[in-house]
Order: C-alpha cells, then sequence, then structure tokens
C-alpha cells in the first residue's frame, strides 16, 4: 500500500493528537519510518497471546539507579493482569552505562535505550518492553518518566527522589511505584493513545492522561509536583475505565491505530 501526501499528513495529525506531558514523540518522522512505533503500538501484541506467548521487561540502570524490587514486583503483577502471555511476565535486570552527558531528551533516550536492548521488542514468540533508569534527568526536570515510542521507557531516579511529599508521604519509593506502571500503561496505549475510549476518561487538559485521580493513569503521576498532589497513598493500579479501554482493545470493540502488530 502507498501512501500519497494526504495520507502521511492525516498520520501525522493522528500521531500528534494526543501528545503532552510523559509521552515523548518528537521525532514523528524517525517514529514513522524507523518503525519504532508510537507509545501503544505494541498494545495489541501485549493484549493478545496468538503470537507473543511471554512478555519480557528489560530494565538496564545505571549504578545506584535500580529501581525498587517493590517497583518492579508491583508491574510485574499489574502486566499479568491485563496481558494474556502463558509464558508469562519476567523481568530482566541488566546493569549498564549509557555514557551520557547532560539531561536527556526523548531523542536521546530513543538512540541510547536502543543502543542498551538486547533483543528486538518482538523476536519469536517473545515480546520485550524496555525500562532504562539513567543517571541525569529529563530536560525539562519536572518529568519523572517517558515513554518514547513502543517499546522503550525512561524512568529519571533523581527526579524521583525529589518528589517524594513532606515527611516522606509519599516516599520515593512510592513514587517510583506509581511511575513505573504509569510509564507502562502508556505502552499499553493508555489514555487514548491508539484509540477513542467510549468512556469519558481523558483529561482535558493533559491529553494521553486519566482525569480519574485514583488511576495510575492519572495527569499528575509522572510529575515530579505529584507529592504535592497527595498527602498519602497514590495510585497504583488502572481504574475501571483504564481497564474497560484495555479489554475492548483487546476483544475488538474497540478499533485501535497505528498498530506494529495485530492479530
Ligand atoms: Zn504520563
Amino acid at each position: 500500500m502507498t501512501k500519497g501526501p494526504i495520507g502521511i499528513i492525516l498520520m501525522l495529525l493522528v500521531f500528534l493528537a494526543p501528545l503532552s506531558g510523559c509521552v515523548g514523540t518528537s521525532n514523528l518522522t524517525n517514529d514513522l519510518f524507523e518503525n519504532h512505533g508510537v507509545p501503544g503500538g505494541l498494545t495489541l501484541a501485549c493484549l493478545d497471546d496468538s503470537s507473543y506467548t511471554r512478555l519480557v521487561i528489560e530494565i538496564d540502570y545505571e549504578e545506584g539507579f535500580k529501581p525498587e524490587e517493590s517497583s518492579t514486583d508491583m508491574l510485574a503483577e499489574r502486566l499479568e493482569s491485563v496481558c494474556d502471555k502463558p509464558n508469562g511476565v519476567d523481568i530482566k535486570f541488566t546493569a549498564t552505562t549509557f555514557n551520557h552527558e547532560g539531561s536527556w531528551s526523548a531523542d536521546d533516550v530513543r538512540d541510547k535505550g536502543w543502543d542498551a536492548k538486547a533483543d528486538e521488542p518482538r523476536e519469536g514468540s517473545v515480546l520485550t518492553w524496555q525500562i532504562i533508569f539513567p543517571s541525569g534527568t529529563y530536560e525539562d526536570d519536572s518529568v519523572l518518566g517517558v515513554a518514547v515510542d513502543a517499546s522503550t521507557i525512561a524512568i529519571f531516579g533523581e527526579s524521583v527522589d525529589d518528589a517524594a511529599g513532606w515527611f516522606n508521604r509519599p516516599s520515593a519509593e512510592e513514587v517510583e511505584n506509581s511511575v513505573i506502571v504509569h510509564e507502562v500503561g502508556h505502552l499499553l496505549g493508555l489514555v487514548n493513545l491508539v484509540y477513542t475510549s467510549p468512556a469519558d476518561h481523558e483529561d482535558s487538559e493533559n491529553k494521553g492522561h486519566s482525569n480519574n485521580e485514583d488511576s495510575v493513569m492519572y495527569w499528575a503521576i509522572n510529575s515530579r509536583s505529584v507529592g504535592s498532589f497527595f498527602s498519602g497513598d497514590l495510585p497504583t493500579e488502572f481504574d475501571q475505565d483504564d481497564l474497560d479501554d484495555l479489554n475492548g482493545l483487546a476483544d475488538g470493540s474497540i478499533s485501535s491505530e497505528n498498530q506494529l502488530w495485530r492479530p
């Protein structure tokens, strides 16, 4: 199938529509032509079990920035509950150095992330999503994490530590718990990144995010100011609207866009 200029322009508009905050897709041309996809581009590959029967979360961290066990355990649990993976969801840790100076842009995360990937996102029957935990901060240092394409996330530990609230409520560990699930929620296409929800739960001012403060996809979760929004428990779970969206995408009752793979 060839696409004329109109087709390309329409696709760019579709890509541009849901962008904000911690969804970094500035490199639109490369997303289209290098086929790394947009956040949510491998949603069906996760939700469906017909081709990819195992999900690996590759965690590449720099010294001092390995995520807490509570974060990765919780992440595996959340993914097991929404993605159909008969051969399991596994977390694979690798200590690394990214040899990167200064703050990070979305392009930096893409470049260094892809250099560090141990495996292609889709290899045989295994789907691999990657989260890098580098030293340093994002160029906007209020951003705690960013999903930059269909399989790549960065979470910035220095900023997560700074986001802890007064009297350690919430603690940096609790912030990290929420942020890791939140960013992977973007790889699952939440909210409205690769589909349009029948429910009105996308925040009108923070596209790609939930307007429900009880959802882990709530817009404030990826921001350094999260500690001042919540004095106690942060959400760590997808709410019913999020889960309904994922179920609808999985059974085809909600149509999806920009998928790198379909059942
Ligand atoms: Zn976000």
